[in-house]
Formats: structure tokens, sequence, C-alpha cells
């Protein structure tokens, strides 16, 4: 057969949950056993040699550390919630962005983290207690059945929209794509990305007609265009009439969308190969005018 194996060894990333420890002391206390560096972009990202052992330390058992990688920490810094900020997380169990963005608002102001599945809730609900992080109020709930006109979400500012995705950008997934059947252009599994899509493309026009919204982002785990690019090309023009337009997260970031949309270089992907993972993250932003610019 002629495809390769990829070099799954990535660094070892740990972010470290901000709610419990500083960054700083994280890094004494894992540099006590490990070659530990901050990592470039993201302030509380560190980054430790591939194949570094943490499953055991005491600061990953109570939640003062969490294993996550760099493209996935990426998504809740672009959405950048300022403290005392409400927010919606629409499908966010397990729950390391809905974490991940409670430590970036130091705590204050709501995140309202909804999630379908009922099993997936108690994960969810499991990673809110680890963090220790007060300001999540977990909803099982289908995000497309929250109303937008509803008092309750009438202050939401930003939305982090991760929906299920085909993963197809993750290392396991990866190897599994690279099987001789699934580069046949098999029918099923072209039905479940366009089925996807379909649900991705909902499911971000729903977030970006919430009132007070002035900041969403659309991340996914995958490679395919259809659920990247194609997605953001769709809902675009709505968006725009919404008064919305693409920003660019990272901009230091080489990596941007594929030229099949116009702006896609405000958009940002890693690659499988080179970054070890593959991701995409759309930011979309605007002025909604009702609100003072920060709390
Ligand atoms: N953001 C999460 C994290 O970083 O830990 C990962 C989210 S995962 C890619 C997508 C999640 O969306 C799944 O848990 C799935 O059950 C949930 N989901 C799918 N459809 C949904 C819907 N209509 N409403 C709410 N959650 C949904």
């Amino acid at each position: 057969a002629q495809y390769q194996i990829p070099d799954v060894k990535k660094p070892r990333f740990v972010r470290v949950n901000t709610l419990k420890l500083d960054v700083e002391t994280a890094m004494c206390e894992l540099g006590k056993e490990n070659e530990v560096q901050k990592d470039d972009m993201i302030p509380d990202l560190l980054v430790l040699p591939p194949g570094t052992d943490l499953h055991n330390h005491p600061l990953l058992i109570d939640g003062s550390i969490f294993m996550q990688g760099k493209a996935s920490s990426m998504v809740a810094v672009a959405l950048g919630p300022k403290p005392g900020w409400e927010v919606i997380d629409a499908c966010a169990a397990p729950g390391n962005k809905t974490v991940h963005l409670a430590a970036l608002m130091k705590g204050e102001g709501k995140i309202v983290a909804c999630e379908l599945n009922k099993d997936r809730v108690k994960r969810l609900e499991h990673t809110k207690k680890l963090a220790g992080a007060a300001n999540v109020e977990v909803l099982h709930e289908d995000f497309l059945n929250l109303n937008p006109k509803d008092q309750l979400y009438s202050k939401v500012r930003a939305i982090l929209l991760d929906p299920s995705c085909s993963g197809s950008g993750t290392a396991a997934d990866r190897l599994d794509y690279l099987l001789p059947s699934h580069t046949s252009g098999d029918g099923d599994d072209v039905s479940r990305l366009i089925k996807l899509a379909a649900f991705q493309e909902k499911a971000l026009i729903h977030a970006l007609s919430f009132p007070a919204v002035e900041r969403v982002v659309y991340s996914t785990c995958s490679v395919h265009q259809i659920e990247n690019e194609d997605v953001v090309k769709s809902v675009l023009p709505l968006a725009e009439s919404y008064g919305f337009q693409l920003a660019t997260p990272f901009p230091q970031w080489p990596r941007r969308g594929l030229p099949v949309v116009e702006g896609s270089q405000h958009l940002l992907r890693t690659d499988p190969v080179e970054d070890k993972e593959g991701f995409f993250i759309a930011l979309f932003t605007r002025n909604t005018g009702s609100f003072p610019a920060s709390p």
C-alpha cells in the first residue's frame, strides 16, 4: 500500500489550570523532574518532551494541570472572553475548552456549558468539578433548542462552538483514516461527512443568531474542507447580514484556511503532520454597540 503512517511523536503539552495554580509554580513543580518550557503563543500552556509520563502526577490528579494539545488550547484563547462576560459553550463535553474558558475569565461571569449526550454530561460535570470552575452551569440540552430570544441568553457575548466532527485531524483517527478502505471514497464515509457538515452549519447559524453575541468561534478537529472552509463559506453571507466579519485568530500563525472562500487568510488550520494534530478555527466578530467594549 502506498500510504504513509505519519510521525505521531509530539511534545507533551500541559495546560495550567490558572483557577488553581499559577504558571510559574506549575513550571517549578514540573521542572523538578522534567524539561519544561512555556509555549510561544498560549500563555498558560507548557511544553514537555515527547513521551513525558504525567498520568499519575499529583498536579494532574488534583486538576491543577490538564493534558491538552496546543491546537485545542488555541480555541478558547481565540474566543477571548473577558472576566464577567456571559458565554455559551455550545457542544461542551468533556469540557476541556469549557474549563479553559473559565480560567481565562478568572472564574468571573457565567459559562453555560451545553451538552446533548447524557453520558457525556457526566464527564462534563466531572471536568467542571476537577477544575474548580464554579462559574460553569452545565446544561443537558440540544444547543439547537436554546432560544436566542430567551431573556436567559440576552446578555451572552461570546459562543464557543466545537461541534461533533469526523475527528479526522487527530492522530488515532488519522492512522485509521489512512487505511485503504477509508481512502476508497467509501459512500458511508462521504454521507457521514455530509451529515456532520449539515449539523455544523445549522449550529453555526444558530450561534450567530444570539442578539448580544460579539464573538463566535467555530472549531473542529477535522482536516476536511467540507467540515471547515465549506461550512464558513455557506454561512458567511448570513453572518455578514447580521453584522459579523471574519477576524484573524493568532495572526502570527502561518497556516491559514484553504483558499476556497473569500477571507480564507483569516481562518486558521493546524497541520496533522507538521503540528501533529489537524484543527480548524474560524472567528466571527461584530460590534453590537449595546455593551461597553469591556466590563
Ligand atoms: N469542546 C469539547 C472539549 O474540548 O472538551 C469537545 C466537544 S466534542 C467535539 C462535541 C460534543 O458535542 C460532543 O460531546 C457531542 O455529544 C456534543 N453535541 C453534539 N450535538 C449536540 C447538540 N445538538 N447540542 C449540544 N451538544 C451536542
